[in-house]
């Protein structure tokens, strides 16, 4: 790397840092002094000590030394080595994992034990100085290094400086580290987001051109990298980011498409809004899945195609069935959605036109649907930028608080077949279908409307 920052660290000592070891996971520093009374060097590093210098709660403690994963493993009895590519040690505390990893360099020795494919990092196993360590890390504030010996934090590419103007300044030549693993751009995104961060003019500059790197990224670590952006409290943001970036393109290809396709804009505003939805539940604790998320990520995309489908006069629950498809198979390629969250996606989608059905028996069907909670908060987003499903939800939102004998007495024939003010929003509708066709039972939701049987 740039020989420039190989001058020796910039020592911040106890007292000029607000990093105190109660704010540390006690299993954590149970490591850090076993290491250190083994005679090993034991730093926290990372995201932990970025985050406990900003005065956040770090999510994971993790610890660098120069100990070899072979000598932390004979220490500790709880340990397990894992990974090929880098070889860590996982010391197992209950449910607390905390990860110690030998340092690292980022040079190729020679050795056959780092492989570059196309630039592209495949295999790195080289074990290196406190120094080589920190500057193969991405970004300057995610280089810092919290001594147990001392309390001191060791800093050797500036990244203190960087973390006191909130700024992600990449360590060395960005569009080679780009190149190394193009992941990186969407972690200079994330990070920024999540972090209330700028991205430094010098790693923010080159993204958009070089945004199709990702395309050579694994499509698994893409999935892992979307959850952590969008389900991390931050969705909203970072959707915007990704799009400020000219990521969204590459991460999201035919939303991002359909969404230029969207002169009205309302398609962009429905996905900001489950986003939002989504960052209120996380800041919530209440439970967000994949299978939400993406159904919103790709409803543009999916409604795109299921209105070409329709307009070529495919059948509707045909031309549900082949958009679904179609659109997983072309997003799978970019991120490897799991099938146990894209089966549920497509339920979602599928059970949006159900919500326009009124017969007894198909009413009790929906709602004892696993998917129903999860369809019907869909369509109440849906709801804010397409008024005419509002009638729907205030339907749907009353039938679920009635007892079920109360429900199924409304939707006898005849009878009053709805709450009262559902009744009321659905009247102009009904009204011209008992003009019309009257019949019940067909498969086109507008067709079953209007009857109370089944
Ligand atoms: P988060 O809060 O999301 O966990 P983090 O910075 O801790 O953020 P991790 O994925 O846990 O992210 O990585 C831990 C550390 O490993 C980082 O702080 C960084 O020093 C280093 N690191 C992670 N990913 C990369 C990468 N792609 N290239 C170089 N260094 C990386
Ligand atoms: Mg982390």
């Amino acid at each position: 790397m740039d020989p420039v920052q190989r001058s020796g660290p910039t020592i911040i000592p106890r007292e000029a840092h607000c990093i105190s070891r109660k704010q540390i996971s006690p299993n954590a520093l149970r490591v850090l002094y076993r290491l250190k009374d083994a005679g090993f060097a034991a730093y926290l590093v990372g995201g932990a000590v970025r985050d406990l210098l900003l005065g956040g709660a770090p999510k994971d403690f993790d610890i660098a030394t120069d100990a070899t994963p072979d000598q932390v493993h004979k220490l500790f009895r709880n340990c397990r080595l894992i990974g090929r590519r880098f070889r860590l040690a996982h010391v197992m505390f209950g449910p607390e994992i905390i990860e110690v990893a030998t340092f690292r360099a980022n040079s190729d020795d020679g050795s056959g034990d780092r492989e570059l494919e196309d630039g592209r990092l495949v295999r790195d196993n080289v074990y290196g100085s406190i120094e080589d360590d920190a500057v193969r890390r991405d970004f300057t504030v995610n280089a810092l290094y919290y001594a147990i010996e001392d309390f001191s934090v060791r800093d050797y590419v500036d990244g203190f400086a960087d973390l006191t103007a909130r700024r992600m300044r990449l360590i060395g030549d960005p569009e080679a580290r780009y190149r190394e693993d193009p992941v990186r751009m969407l972690r200079a995104v994330r990070l920024a987001t999540k972090l209330g961060f700028e991205i430094d003019a010098s790693a923010a500059d080159s993204i958009p051109r070089l945004a199709d790197l990702l395309l050579q990224a694994p499509p698994a670590r893409l999935f892992d990298e979307a959850l952590k952006l969008f389900l991390g409290g931050h969705g909203e943001a970072g959707f915007l980011a990704l799009e400020r970036h000219g990521l969204l393109v590459a991460m999201l290809p035919e939303t991002h498409e359909a969404l230029q396709n969207d002169a009205t804009g309302r398609s962009r505003a429905m996905l900001l809004r489950a986003l939002a939805n989504t960052d209120a539940r996380v800041r919530e604790e209440r439970p967000v899945t994949p299978a939400f998320l993406f159904a919103a990520l790709l409803w543009p995309a999916y409604r795109h195609e299921l209105q070409r489908l329709g307009d070529a006069g495919m059948d509707p629950a045909l031309a549900h069935q082949r958009a679904a498809d179609r659109v997983t198979l072309h997003q799978i390629e970019r991120i490897a959605l799991p099938r146990r969250f894209s089966t549920p996606m497509h339920e979602i989608w599928a059970l949006q036109p159900r919500f326009t059905l009124r017969q007894r028996k198909r009413v009790f069907r929906l709602l004892s649907h696993p998917r129903f909670r999860a369809a019907f908060d869909f369509l109440e987003l849906r709801a804010v930028e397409e008024p005419g499903l509002e009638p729907d939800v205030v339907w749907w939102r009353e039938a679920q608080g009635l007892p079920s004998d109360a429900l199924a007495d409304r939707l006898q024939p005849g009878k009053a077949r709805a709450p009262e003010s559902a009744e009321r929003a659905k009247k102009p509708r009904r009204r011209r279908r008992r003009g019309g066709r009257g019949g019940a039972g067909g498969e086109s939701p507008a067709e079953a409307v209007g009857d109370g049987n089944d």
